[in-house]
């Protein structure tokens, strides 16, 4: 990696080391109040996998049944407390784990919220073998705009290390589903993974060209691969050592397909066919609310989250409690740099609209990143726009890498909260 960017991303370590903490008196005992204006985006998150990938630092467990049927009754139950709570919701986004495991308990879940609310936007994130006709039209007679799959890499070696061969499908049977499902969803996004340790440059082109090629995907979304503290000995052992030195320009190679293939940038490694829905809804979202075991939320310039023990989860809603436990607030300075990081990732930020959010305040409280980034040649200012120049777009992944990265550190405190919280279940009897 080019030197700035690795000082900017170990600067971004280092504040998100900061921010992205909870500290242990900031216990969360009831959900904030929703603004009185605005709906807000429900992210709903179901933790379940039939397969658990070693690369992977999301909240999630091994699918059991009948845990997964009582998991949902909760969630429902927690949409309901939400929606008495004043909440309003235009907008839902269901990640995981996998969040199309029981299609028909997801179904029923995604139509109580379109009785309480209503709902024009609806994406959901899936896995390739959860692709067959029933489920897939089970799925668009829900009213799911934007059908995310997950896939990584078409190449067998790299689905092999990845532990997904064989549960998910060769390159070729994947390749095969996408197509079917072409034109289904109004957007069909597919996820992979870039600077795997063993993807060669022949490799990443084949999974371009089929992307751009056969599937025509309306979206694909690139994400650099990354480690935790928890997963990177997992992953050293079946993927390997990660190069960080070779991102950049596997970045390029993407951008440069991509861009020749028609695609245009729907934030940093987001790329779509005219205008679709986009996977970072924290990019277009100034506040969300999220619910399930392991959702995070942002509200009221406050990070928070719920609690990651499904038991607990399940006993707190059974009590009429929602299973948000943690937050942390952000103080002012802290909000205006996650706005600038948020709303710089889609590729560009309206100064007059930011200032009118920080009554005035943000090109002044900013001043020191935003003459930095100018510098550094990472945004042009048009009028009253910043724009992320090609040099910018790249710097972005990396901000938004360590970003993610500290998300996950958060993941694993959360993890260690467990013990913790079935102390507290035991406690209550
Ligand atoms: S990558 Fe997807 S399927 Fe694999 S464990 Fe993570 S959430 Fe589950």
């Amino acid at each position: 990696m080019p030197g700035v960017e690795a000082l900017v991303g170990r600067l971004i370590q280092t504040a998100s080391r900061r921010y992205l903490k909870f500290d242990d008196t900031s216990d969360v005992t009831e959900l904030p109040g929703p603004k009185p204006t605005g709906s807000y985006l429900l992210y709903l998150h179901i933790p379940f996998c039939v397969t658990l990938c070693p690369f992977c630092s999301f909240h999630r467990v091994e699918f059991k049944k009948a845990r997964a049927q009582t998991y949902f009754d909760a969630l429902r139950r927690e949409i309901r407390l939400a929606t008495t709570a004043g909440y309003t919701f235009g907008e839902i986004y269901i990640g995981g784990g996998t969040p199309t495991v029981m299609p028909t308990e997801l179904v029923r879940t995604i139509e109580l919220v379109r009785e309480l609310h209503d709902v024009t936007r609806i994406s959901v994130e899936t896995n390739p073998d959860d692709l067959d006709e029933s489920i897939v039209s089970q799925l668009h007679q829900a009213g799911i705009n934007r059908l995310s799959v997950g896939v990584q890499s078409f190449d067998d070696e790299l689905l092999k290390e990845m532990k997904r061969y064989d549960k998910y499908g060769s390159g070729e049977t994947i390749r095969r589903r996408l197509v079917r499902l072409r034109d289904t969803f109004d957007t069909l996004n597919v996820d992979m993974i870039f600077n795997f340790p063993h993807q060669t440059g022949a490799s990443l082109q084949r999974d371009l060209a089929i992307l751009t090629g056969e599937i025509a995907a309306d979206q694909v979304s690139f994400y650099p691969l990354m480690a935790t503290r928890t997963t990177r000995k997992a992953m050293q052992q079946s993927l390997g050592n990660v190069d960080f030195t070779r991102e950049s320009s596997m970045y390029g190679q993407i951008a440069d397909h991509m861009l020749a293939s028609g695609y245009t940038r729907s934030s940093a490694w987001c790329f779509s066919r005219g205008t679709n829905m986009i996977d970072e809804y924290i990019t277009e979202q100034n506040e969300y609310l999220g619910l399930g075991s392991g959702a995070f939320s942002y509200l009221d310039g406050r990070i928070m989250a719920s609690t990651f023990s499904i038991n607990h989860y399940m006993k707190r809603v059974e009590q009429g409690e929602t299973g948000i436990v943690r937050q942390r607030v952000l103080g002012r300075t802290d909000t205006m740099r996650y706005y600038l990081l948020m709303r710089l990732f889609s590729g560009y930020l309206d100064l007059d609209a930011a200032d009118a959010h920080f009554e005035g305040q943000f090109q002044k409280g900013l001043r020191p990143e935003l003459a930095a980034l100018r510098l550094y040649g990472a945004i042009q200012k048009q009028a009253s726009t910043i724009r992320l120049t090609d040099r910018g777009y790249y710097l972005w992944v990396v901000m938004m890498r360590e970003f993610f990265s500290g998300v996950n550190r958060l993941r694993e405190q959360m993890r260690h909260n467990i013990a913790r919280e079935t102390e507290v279940i035991r406690a209550a009897g």
